[in-house]
């Protein structure tokens, strides 16, 4: 029985680690994929209070580390189910009575059963798809979803970026530095991204604005060669040749393993107030996984102390 688990070792997830592990609490982190969650890949954070500026790799290293020199216990596995109480537990054994009274939960991996008092929800949110037809085809023969990963196969060549917040404005900077010409396809004129961002791309020479342009269709024989755009006001397609598109347009949460138990919003993500309580007792939201507003990395490690500090009393 661990004090708390949380699953997802983004920034809320390794967050609320620290806090519940600095409370005297044992914690294990059940992570699907790589530690760090979205901003690993974020080539420059400058909006932490208190860091002018770090990468995002290095931001999330370092949480990372914070929280296994404090004792975290940290299995590399994806969460199939949770449930609550446990009269069958854990390989076929039962909870001790002060468990179950407790409010035992139990937690599913494609590995095996852990039980907990209490448990943190920190998911994050995955990378929204543009949703035309083939991309899923394109998907590593021309369209990724991250330019700090892939942007250097496209050194010297044309790419685009899809989206208008401040990913997609990182991303074509970011490329700008390696690519021959970077284009900014974005659905409306104006950019829901920093201000500061737009001013920066406006100074460099190879990239150009592609705007209230939407992405229609994708061509290539086995590697992506061209994207139509559509204009939304003329209403006009064109077509543009480019080696690469990097889509960065939002993400969408990942909690339908949870939906049985946990309310949802109607879009997918956890139904919790500020103080991060699910409709279930001792189980907790944080980070961008929770229904709200500013999903920044400061609300997401907000979230993480404010759970784990919860989770600690469960
Ligand atoms: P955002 O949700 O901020 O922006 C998504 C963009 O994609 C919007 O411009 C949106 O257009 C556009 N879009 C959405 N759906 C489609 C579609 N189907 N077709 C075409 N365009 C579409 O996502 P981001 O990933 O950029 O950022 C997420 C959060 O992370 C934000 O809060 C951001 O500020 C933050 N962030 C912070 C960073 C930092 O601090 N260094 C770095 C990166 C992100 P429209 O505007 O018309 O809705």
């Amino acid at each position: 029985m661990k004090d708390v688990i949380i699953i997802g070792a983004g920034t809320a997830g390794l967050t609320a680690a620290i806090y519940a592990l600095r409370a005297g609490k044992s914690v294990l982190v059940l992570e699907q994929g790589n530690y760090g969650g979205q901003i690993i890949n974020t080539p420059k954070v400058e909006n932490y209070p208190g860091i002018e500026q770090i990468s995002g790799y290095e931001f999330a290293s370092g949480l990372f580390r914070q929280a296994e020199k404090l004792g975290m216990e940290y299995r590399n596995e994806k969460v199939k189910d949770i449930r609550l109480d446990a009269a069958d537990g854990d390989n076929g054994e039962a909870l001790s009575s002060a468990d179950v009274k407790a409010g035992g939960k139990i937690v599913e991996t494609t590995e095996q059963s852990y039980h907990a008092r209490a448990l943190i929800l920190a998911t994050g949110a995955k990378n929204r798809p543009l949703g035309v037809e083939r991309e899923a085809e394109y998907t590593g023969r021309g369209i990724s979803y991250c330019a700090t990963c892939d942007g250097m196969f496209f050194r010297g060549k044309k790419t685009a970026v899809v989206g208008g917040g401040n990913t997609a404005l990182e991303d074509a900077a970011f490329l700008s530095n390696y690519c021959e010409k970077v284009y900014l396809i974005h659905r409306r004129e104006e950019f829901r991204g920093e201000e500061k961002l737009v001013q920066e791309l406006q100074k460099r020479e190879n990239v150009e604005f592609l705007l209230n342009k939407t992405v229609q269709a994708l061509e290539g024989n086995l590697t992506l060669e061209a994207v139509i755009l559509r204009d939304k006001n003329s209403g006009e397609e064109s077509r543009l040749e480019i080696s690469g598109l990097f889509v960065a347009i939002g993400q969408m949460p990942e909690n339908e393993v949870f939906a049985d138990l946990i309310k949802l919003d109607d879009h997918g993500y956890i139904l919790a107030g500020e103080d991060c309580r699910t409709n279930v007792e001792g189980i907790f939201a944080a980070g961008d996984c929770r229904s709200k507003t500013v999903r920044q990395l400061t609300t997401a490690a907000a979230d993480g102390a404010v759970a784990a500090l919860g989770a600690s009393q469960v």
